[in-house]
């Protein structure tokens, strides 16, 4: 069956909740047991009969049987947002004296997790820069127990060898991790390429519609016992409420993806043209840097990407009116943010210097295309 078929009704058991079309919320805490033996049974384990919503609920187990299959991974877990999917892989797999790999244009979070309470527990981190990811073998430390990446990296949309990260990783047993955001499942499934395990923030495209927060973790069953294990300690679960509207976000995603990639694409080859702005980094367009192998690795782009202003960005930005300034993306509503702002916000223990002041990055929506052009050229006659 096509995916999107399946997106429609895998994991949804419609015999067991009495014909309803969408999955039931159970909004329950826990969960209770008529007797000893049923009650020891469900401690024994086995996602069949849940205990308590901090460890599995019904509603969230739909949600990630659906991931599973959108990302061809063995399993997935639904967790609270995507920082919480990032933390608890980290965690599963790091102690004192372990060495991680990770990319140095990373989402800036996760390199503050890195920096800050990874470096705090004795964990060593190498930050791999996306030019020397071709040399990654030569940054491998007998200690090495986590390489992880995105694709293409924040900001600056660099793309990455995924099937070069993952050729290494398999060749040293060193689990390899992806953050598949920008892509979704629909445009890039990271285990078809080798990588172990895949994370997303489903606040993003996921959930679509800028009204959840969603993690989401997918890939090689053995690693994500460990994941779900060190999550449920952690405490990042996913509320059944949100695991519902994530399952809602679902039904649309491939749409939506598509909408949000050809309208994308076409701003972007507007922007390449004008005479108002220096570069446009986007991996779809054939003379930027990465795009024989975004086109090799990925079968779409999406809405979110950057481009160089000739010109003041906050006068750029203050004239647009369907554009809001906002961080976050990947919702129905269209999203600007200069960098220079970002960067100044951060600017006390989070600096990113490798950004260029004059970048603005775009969150391009579901609004008509057009609106949304002649609402950036709002912003260049401002200029
Ligand atoms: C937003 C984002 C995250 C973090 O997700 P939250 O749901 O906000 O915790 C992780 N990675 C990327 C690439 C992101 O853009």
């Amino acid at each position: 069956m096509h995916r999107d078929t399946r997106i429609q009704h895998h994991g949804e058991d419609r015999e067991r909740s009495l014909g309803s079309v969408g999955p039931p919320i159970y909004r329950t805490s826990l969960f209770t047991f008529p007797d000893c033996a049923s009650f020891e049974k469900a401690f024994r384990g086995g996602r069949e009969r849940h205990l308590y919503s901090r460890v599995s609920n019904p509603t969230v187990r739909v949600l990630e049987e659906k991931l599973a299959d959108l990302e061809g991974a063995e399993d997935a877990i639904a967790l609270a947002s995507g920082m919480g999917a990032i933390s608890a892989v980290l965690l599963a797999f790091l102690g004192s004296g372990d060495h991680l790999v990770l990319l140095s244009k990373a989402y800036a979070p996760t390199l503050s997790l890195a920096r800050g309470l990874l470096r705090r527990m004795g964990v060593e981190v190498t930050f791999l820069p996306p030019e020397e990811v071709g040399d990654l073998e030569r940054h491998l430390r007998p200690r090495t127990r986590l390489i992880y990446v995105e694709s293409p990296a924040s900001i600056t949309f660099e793309v990455i060898d995924l099937e070069a990260v993952a050729r290494v990783g398999r060749a040293k047993g060193i689990p390899t991790i992806s953050d598949n955001s920008w892509a979704s499942p629909i445009f890039l499934q990271p285990a078809r390429l080798g990588i172990d395990m895949a994370v997303h923030s489903g606040t993003k495209y996921i959930g679509g519609h800028s009204d959840i927060l969603l993690g989401v973790a997918a890939g090689r069953r053995d690693l994500l016992e460990r994941v779900r294990s060190t999550a449920i300690l952690l405490g990042a679960s996913l509320s059944p409420e949100d695991a519902f509207l994530a399952v809602r976000g679902l039904r649309t995603l491939p749409l939506r993806m598509q909408r949000h990639g050809e309208s994308a694409f076409l701003l972007a080859r507007q922007l390449l043209v004008h005479d108002r702005v220096a570069e446009v980094l986007h991996p779809a367009l054939p003379f930027f840097p990465g795009h024989a192998l975004w086109k090799r690795q990925f079968s779409g782009s999406s809405g979110l990407f950057s481009f160089r202003l000739r010109g003041d960005v906050r006068r750029f930005a203050d004239a647009l009116g369907i554009f809001r300034l906002g961080v976050s993306w990947g919702g129905f509503e269209s999203l600007v943010l200069p960098s220079a702002l970002v960067a100044a916000g951060c600017a006390a223990d989070d600096p990113r210097p490798d950004i260029p002041p004059d970048l603005i990055r775009l969150s391009v929506g579901l609004e008509d295309p057009g609106d949304l052009w002649a609402d950036l050229e709002r912003g260049f006659a401002a200029l």
